[in-house]
């Protein structure tokens, strides 16, 4: 993608505050950090999200988030951490290259990355399993 900012950082054409590299992915911190220490896992090759990422580099992606997290924890001695992973517009995607945020958290922190809780009853959800479950 020619024009993708982040196809530019994850392989080195733009620099970035670099905590990780290898061959698939580049982990930097964000511009404008929720809290910090706020890092994006970004893969080399370009995904649009999550929803055309391959079956290879989800499957790395985990190992990789589990290793920054615990990387920031034990540097930052943070107090919690969020994983957030944004798809589409609707969904406060701005960056569309996948991109996983590892965001430590302080007590006062001030950030309030959480839902607000809905509700439900059985029979939609059980309605809604079986909806998604059939698609898989
Ligand atoms: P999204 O909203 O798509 O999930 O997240 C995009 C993130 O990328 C935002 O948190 C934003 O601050 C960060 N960001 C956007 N442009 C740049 C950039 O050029 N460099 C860095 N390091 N972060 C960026
Ligand atoms: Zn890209």
């Amino acid at each position: 993608m020619n024009d993708c900012i982040f196809c530019k950082i994850a392989n080195g054409e733009i620099p970035s505050s670099t905590i990780y590299e290898d061959d698939k992915f580049r982990v930097i911190l964000d511009l404008s950090p929720a809290a910090a220490g706020h890092a994006l896992i970004i893969p080399k090759a370009h995904f649009r999200n999550i929803f055309d990422l391959d079956d290879a580099t989800a499957a790395d992606l985990f190992v990789l988030a589990k290793k920054i997290a615990c990387a920031a924890k034990k540097a930052l001695n943070c107090d919690g951490l969020n994983i957030v992973q944004n798809n589409e517009e609707i969904a406060g995607q701005t960056v569309f290259h996948f991109h996983m945020h590892i965001i430590p958290r302080y007590i006062n922190d001030g950030q309030s990355i959480l839902w607000k809780p809905g509700t439900s009853d059985p029979e939609t959800l059980k309605n809604l399993a079986a909806k998604i479950a059939e698609a898989l």
